[in-house]
């Protein structure tokens, strides 16, 4: 059977696992990269998969951490970038790091020389047409200005952000009850759902001033020269900067102490009031609301947990503000990571709302497999959403909230939890080993059911 072209733009993270992919199940490949015809202001080298900032892939622990149990998965799916990483590795404690030049030019060699892969080193300005047949965009956060802007006219003004303005997200089961309580203001909402959707942590007047001495008081990361000309944040600005404007600013903002009761002192009106957010359908994950904030990490911590009720808060992300471009993926995306208005094209990589290296070489191994699989007639799902991999493109493609959708890493949050396995923050050991040989389990069920006679990986070798 002759097969036509997967065409895949973006040789970075992404990209490059997905043409590895789909080569690997015998379809040839087109990898459109603009690098070194067009730069980008981050990466510097013609190579793919090259990593622009730090050379880590964090954790490497399958046992009990969600990056490493991501590493596992993309080993167990014969992913490049992993195999790469693995042979470039750096000693680096727990984590995963690599020489970041030789690990590139490693992905380059092997892309560059594998039969079924054809390069074109060109920007692709356009959205790709549909006499191109199956398209895979993995542009990353430093997607040309004209492919963004072609998009962005094919899917509507709100529908792909330039700032990545993250709140802090914490972990629900880290949460103090016996302080916060959950209530919407004025108890709005037609269903009980609506009208408890905010967890709300109370301030009397002292822990406010604290609260914001400490807000001015941390150290904070400069914006970037480029970013400044950007002008999209102007509607997020960061906490500390609401705070510079006055000490009472905050009170009369995000921290308005309005419409609120607190069931545990009734009598007592609280003097300001930090408003938590379901982050996910599985309600395990809450932002902090309108906490997007530019302190460094170190600070945020200690800053946070002087909100009363998140004093032993762990978070699932920690808030920042930088350049990033990504799609509003819960409501444009399928299932399938396939735009729902143009279907020959699937999204792969951190322009689909994952963040970080491993996360968006992941999301490029998942729509390499997804597209091979319709290449050749299969019918291939997502791996289920209790393995790292299908947690994180269920939150992109509809565990998430289109209205507040921010980027996100990888992280037991995102999983369905476990029945009978202990809360809070004693319990976390058992519950993560808990979670891991759950995923490792069906991930390798959904491997073995993709290569079964008749399965994608069954055809391609015919
Ligand atoms: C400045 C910066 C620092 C970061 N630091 C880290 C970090 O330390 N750790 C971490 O885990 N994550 C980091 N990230 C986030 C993210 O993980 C990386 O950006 C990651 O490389 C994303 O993978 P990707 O494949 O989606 O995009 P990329 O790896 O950026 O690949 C996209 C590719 O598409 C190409 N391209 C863009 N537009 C076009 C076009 N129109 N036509 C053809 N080709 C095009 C680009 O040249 C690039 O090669 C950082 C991001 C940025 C912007």
């Amino acid at each position: 059977m002759k097969l036509n072209p997967i065409h895949i733009v973006g040789g970075g993270m992404a990209g490059s696992e997905a043409a590895w992919q789909i080569a690997q199940a015998g379809i040839p490949v087109v990898l459109h990269e603009m690098r070194p015809v067009t730069g980008t202001f981050a990466h510097q080298t013609s190579d793919f998969a090259e990593l622009v900032c730090s050379n880590s892939f964090r954790s490497d622990d399958h046992e009990n951490n969600a990056v490493g149990l991501l590493h596992w998965e993309m080993r167990a799916a014969g992913g490049l970038i992993m195999e790469m990483g693995d042979r470039h590795q750096l000693p680096a404690g727990g984590a995963l790091a690599v020489d970041r030049h030789a690990f590139s030019a490693a992905v380059t060699e092997r892309l560059t020389s594998h039969p079924l892969i054809e390069i074109d080193r060109a920007e692709v300005s356009g959205l790709p047409p549909a006499d191109w047949g199956s398209t895979i965009v993995a542009t990353g956060p430093l997607t040309s200005a004209s492919l963004a802007q072609a998009i962005r006219a094919a899917t509507g003004e709100e529908s792909l952000a330039f700032f990545d303005a993250i709140a802090p997200i914490v972990y629900a089961d880290s949460i103090d009850m016996s302080r916060a309580w959950f209530q919407s203001r004025y108890d709005k909402g037609d269903t009980e759902e609506e009208r408890t959707a905010y967890l709300n942590c109370p301030m009397n007047r002292e822990q406010y001033d604290r609260f914001i001495d400490a807000l001015l008081a941390a150290e904070k990361s400069e914006f970037k020269d480029w970013e400044k000309d950007t002008p999209y944040f102007e509607g997020c600005l960061p906490v500390e900067v609401m705070a510079e404007r006055g000490r009472e600013t905050l009170r009369h903002g995000p921290m308005k102490p309005v419409g609120l009761t607190n069931p545990h002192n009734p009598t007592e009106k609280p003097y300001a009031v930090v408003q938590l957010r379901r982050d996910n359908a599985l309600g395990t994950l809450f932002n902090i609301v309108g906490f997007q904030t530019k302190m460094k990490y170190g600070a945020q911590t200690e800053v946070l947990r002087l909100i009363p009720g998140l004093e032993e808060a762990s978070f699932a992300r920690l808030g920042g503000i930088h350049r990033n471009t990504f799609l509003n993926s819960p409501r444009l995306l399928d299932g399938q990571l396939r735009l729902k208005s143009h279907p020959h094209i699937r999204f792969a990589g951190q322009v689909t709302g994952v963040e970080g290296y491993v996360e968006s070489a992941s999301m490029g191994l998942l729509a390499g497999r997804l597209a091979a699989a319709e290449a050749l007639g299969q019918r291939l799902d997502p791996p289920p959403f209790t393995t790292a991999i299908g947690a994180l493109v269920n939150h992109i493609t509809g565990g998430a909230d289109a209205r507040t959708f921010q980027p996100m890493n990888v992280n037991f949050g995102l999983f369905p939890p476990l029945e009978d396995a202990r809360g809070g923050r004693r319990g976390r050991k058992e519950r993560y080993k808990a979670y891991t040989d759950r995923a490792k389990a069906e991930f390798t069920a959904w491997l073995g059911a993709a290569a079964q006679p008749g399965g994608p990986a069954a055809q391609a070798a015919q």
